[in-house]
């Protein structure tokens, strides 16, 4: 039952470890998507510079050829000078060719000429207002690609302007190199790729990935292809130590917090202090007249989340966690503020029945505890029995010591649950105890065997040889009340009797006494 007390420490762990992996995660999809985002935003730029760059170039050039036009009607002696410089200051412009009746006719690099565009470029379609197509080479750069931008003549159906522009990837390569996040461009047209990934043209579907901006230029029938690096290992390795730190610190932060505040130690401690723990009285009577001669004190703790947790559990609990002297003190005081009441309650010399804990017993201050309650308590009034199990007796030299103060201060001693340990004889032999307070084990076999129990038997004749007053707990029925009797137990404790009562119930039971015990 108090196993989930005692493993507070795993479920400390547990949820730091959980609390770390979620905060590990979270910081981890957070600076991922802080990649994410900065990555979209850069790719963008890029996109847009692009686009840009190349919007600009050719709504120039396209200017450049719309004051070409005109020189389509003159003789090519009189307009090469022209076409030659005009070429000479547009970028990247191989050579402008004058087209008349679907022949090139004049060429700003080498003068008149006559040869059929559909011999010289037969990928262009000069049917057409506007075209441009990617070629490997042209006649004078065969091993550089090259576009070929073809625009008809607006006035004149039969002629028009052919330009050869250089299509080098260079400054684009050298533009994604530096740019991270970035693979490479391509620039397509009608199908055909001119990209950072080859020298030399290729046909879309065989450039490999998809890319991740694709946009149109204006003005001319050409795309640009942004392609871009799948998640940089960096980034990932990044979010990857992101997380964990933030895991760690989360994890550790978290531990730290909840030991502080959670140690089940410090839950006693403050239990204490929020009152949290109270006291039950469980009345004892005597056989033959069922009358009240005292009651047992038991101790109870109501948590404000786990409920009532059982004393055996917090007990062990307070012990393991060395805090079972304060706790007992903490009793002490509330037995003595219960005191008054008790006293008009109970008899004179009525027993208070309070269980020592073992480690309690062998501290240092165990004597001095003890006067202080007794001068706590209304003088000459109580008889305080002090109950110890079989186990607690692991030092003899210091028990027999001890037993003989308390015997010498006035204490009671009873050896409680009587019949579970291993040595129960050797004890009773050893040690001058007052009481014998039978296991209830013992009692709940009367009745449930066919011969009533030879071992209680024993217990009780051995127990009258030692001159032991004897107490059965546990009395549920009555027939078992009644075997107890027979048989000379001095005294009954258990269901049948009462249960524990808080001091309210208890004082509510003297008013209105109960059928199985009658008050003094
Ligand atoms: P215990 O000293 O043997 O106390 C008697 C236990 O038997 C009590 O359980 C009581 O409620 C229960 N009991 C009484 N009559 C009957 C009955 O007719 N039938 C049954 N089935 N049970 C009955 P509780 O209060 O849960 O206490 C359990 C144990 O916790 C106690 O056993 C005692 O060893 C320990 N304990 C309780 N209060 C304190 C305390 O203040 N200090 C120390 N050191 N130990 C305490
Ligand atoms: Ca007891
Ligand atoms: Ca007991």
């Amino acid at each position: 039952m108090f196993t989930r007390y005692f493993s507070v420490g795993r479920k400390i762990l547990f949820s730091s470890l959980l609390l770390g992996l979620a905060g590990a995660l979270l910081a981890g999809s957070l600076q991922m998507m802080i990649f994410h985002h900065k990555r979209a935003e850069h790719l963008d730029n890029i996109n847009h510079d692009i686009q840009t760059y190349l919007n600009g170039y050719f709504s120039e050039l396209l200017n450049t050829i719309d004051k070409l036009q005109p020189l389509t009607i003159s003789p090519c002696e009189t307009v090469a000078a022209e076409l030659t410089s005009r070429a000479a200051f547009s970028l990247n412009v191989r050579a402008f060719l004058l087209v008349e009746n679907g022949s090139a006719v004049c060429s700003s690099a080498t003068g008149a000429m006559n040869v059929p565009m559909k011999q010289l470029v037969p990928q262009v379609d000069i049917a057409k207002k506007l075209d441009i197509e990617i070629l490997p080479g042209t006649p004078m750069m065969p091993q550089k690609p090259a576009f070929a931008l073809w625009v008809r003549s607006p006035l004149l159906e039969n002629r028009g302007i052919f330009t050869s522009i250089n299509a080098s990837m260079m400054p684009w390569l050298l533009y994604s190199s530096r740019q991270n996040q970035f693979s490479g461009v391509a620039l397509v047209a009608n199908g055909t790729a001119i990209s950072t990934f080859s020298p030399h043209p290729l046909p879309l579907s065989m450039l490999k990935g998809e890319p991740v901006r694709t946009s149109k230029i204006s003005g001319v029938p050409l795309s640009v292809y942004i392609y871009g690096d799948a998640w940089a290992l960096e980034s990932i390795q990044f979010s990857l130590l992101m997380g964990a730190m933030c895991g760690i610190l989360t994890g550790l932060l978290c531990y730290y917090v909840l030991s502080v505040r959670l140690r089940p130690g410090k839950e006693i401690t403050s239990a204490i202090k929020r009152n949290q723990f109270y006291v039950v009285y469980q009345p004892v009577v005597e056989s033959e007249s069922m009358q009240i001669r005292g009651v047992e004190v038991l101790m109870r703790w109501k948590h404000p989340t786990a409920g009532e947790i059982p004393p055996d559990a917090f007990i062990n609990f307070a012990e393991a966690q060395q805090l079972i002297v304060p706790l007992t003190r903490h009793l002490f005081e509330l037995i003595a503020k219960d005191a008054p009441v008790l006293q008009k309650l109970l008899p004179p010399g009525a027993k208070l029945g309070i269980n020592i804990a073992p480690a309690h017993l062998v501290a240092e201050s165990f004597q001095q505890d003890l006067k202080d309650l007794s001068a706590m308590l209304p003088a000459n009034y109580f008889q305080l029995v002090l109950e110890i199990t079989e186990r607690d007796m692991l030092n003899q030299h210091h028990a027999i010591k001890l037993f003989e103060w308390l015997h010498h201060e006035g204490y009671e001693i009873a050896i409680d649950d009587f019949g579970t340990g291993h040595s129960a004889l050797i004890y009773l032999e050893r040690y001058a105890f007052d009481y014998l307070k039978i296991d209830r084990g013992f009692i709940n076999a009367i009745g449930t065997e066919t011969v009533t129990s030879p071992v209680l038997d024993a217990v009780l004749t051995l127990a009258r040889k030692m001159s032991l007053v004897t107490v059965a707990e546990g009395v549920e029925t009555q027939e078992q009340a009644s075997w107890l009797q027979q048989h000379g137990v001095n005294f009954l404790q258990g269901y049948l009797i009462s249960r524990p009562l808080t001091l309210e119930k208890l004082v509510e039971a003297h008013s209105k006494p109960e059928k199985y015990f009658t008050m003094a």
